[in-house]
């Protein structure tokens, strides 16, 4: 496993960091979920990412008593405050002063730590204004509940005006956790530049595109059983966006270029965006351990020019560049 610096921080988090969205708590039965923990840690990951509204909370408890006996100060335990929580009360949502300071009481007992080593606001939150939302997370911070506060899918704008705050109020914004794949590249033009002069990194969601790039899903056929978009309990609504067959159709296209490479196609694309030098983590699934351990031979591969480029001819115009897509995806009004 290869480590970087999480923004201009002296964190090492691992280049490879297992996410458990839509898997612990729900696809996959607990057995399996402690195994795929259990694998992440052989390999050498060290840095968990969930948040506590995976599964409603579930996935934090599962990922918790996965990690129990660990050794701490070994872990880089990341979760995330903003999507409604628990039976949905009017104040179990968003980034007020109350939910976050509720929120991350709640994260803590159930992943069985006295902090997270990364807080972060699932979103933006057009209804508080930021200067609560701050302070509340300097509180956390002080308080020794959280060590580092980062934020997910915000635009550079709201970036800026967050790591201007927290500088006053004393703590340390130093990551963005936006989606980033070969598919869907809306953050090259604002979202990196912004980070880069600001000391922000980007940790990065669904880089295999939730599965989809590795190929698996065929054009025309029926999508493998016991895989993502075959999964009713959540799964096949979140990735159904790239199930289409022109984008199945273009993804079979990198098949020979992983092979010249070396690669397996899910190490091609985790590879790919870590050859983003803003880009601090690929967050990655894994609904099986196998999958982890195919997953972590990204590390550290350097993919040349003219195979990047070959990358870019496969994929042709399926992909997603528009920066306007980070403020266009994210919810316009709190989400209740
Ligand atoms: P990926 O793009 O890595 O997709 C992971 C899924 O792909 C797995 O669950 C598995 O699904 C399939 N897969 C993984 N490895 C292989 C393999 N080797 N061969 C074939 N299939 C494979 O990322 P996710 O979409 O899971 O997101 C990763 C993490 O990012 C999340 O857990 C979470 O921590 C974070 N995230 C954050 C968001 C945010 O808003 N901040 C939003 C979404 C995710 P299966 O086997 O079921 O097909």
């Amino acid at each position: 496993m290869e480590f970087r610096y999480l923004g201009n921080s002296g964190l090492k988090i691992s280049e490879i960091t297992y996410g458990n969205w839509l898997t612990h708590g729900s696809q996959v039965e607990n057995d399996v979920a402690t195994q795929c923990v259990q694998a992440a840690l052989d390999a050498g990951i060290s840095t968990f990412d969930t948040a506590d509204v995976y599964a409603n909370g579930k996935a934090e408890t599962v990922l918790g008593d996965a990690l129990k006996g660990e050794r701490r100060e070994s872990l880089e335990i990341f979760t995330k405050v903003y999507w409604p929580t628990g039976p949905g009360g009017k104040n179990d949502t968003g980034l007020s002063r109350k939910h976050i300071m509720e929120g991350i009481n709640g994260s803590l007992q159930r992943l069985q730590t006295d902090y997270v080593d990364l807080y972060q606001a699932h979103r933006y939150d057009t209804e508080t204004p930021l200067e609560e939302t701050m302070q509340a997370f300097a509180d956390v911070v002080r308080q020794g509940k959280a060590l580092y506060i980062g934020v997910s899918e915000w635009t550079a704008e709201q970036i800026r005006e967050g790591v201007k705050l927290s500088k006053q109020l004393g703590f340390s914004l130093i990551s963005s956790q936006p989606q980033y794949s070969m598919l869907w590249r809306v953050i090259e033009d604002e979202v990196v530049p912004t980070s880069k002069e600001l000391g922000v990194s980007q940790i990065v969601w669904s880089p295999m595109a939730q599965g989809v790039l590795s190929g698996k899903y065929l054009p025309g056929e029926a999508p493998p059983q016991g895989s993502r978009a075959a999964d009713e309990k959540g799964g096949a609504d979140m990735i159904k966006r790239f199930m289409n067959d022109d984008v199945l159709a273009r993804v079979q296209k990198l098949k020979p270029i992983a092979d010249e490479a070396g690669l397996t196609m899910p190490q091609l694309a985790i590879a790919w965006v870590l050859q983003n030098d803003n880009v601090a983590a690929a967050l990655v699934g894994a609904s099986k351990p196998e999958q982890v351990a195919d997953n972590v031979k990204a590390a550290g591969v350097k993919l040349e020019a003219d195979l990047m480029a070959k990358i870019d001819d496969a994929l042709g115009d399926i992909v997603e560049s528009d920066p306007g897509k980070t403020e266009a995806t994210a919810p316009q009004k709190r989400v209740a």
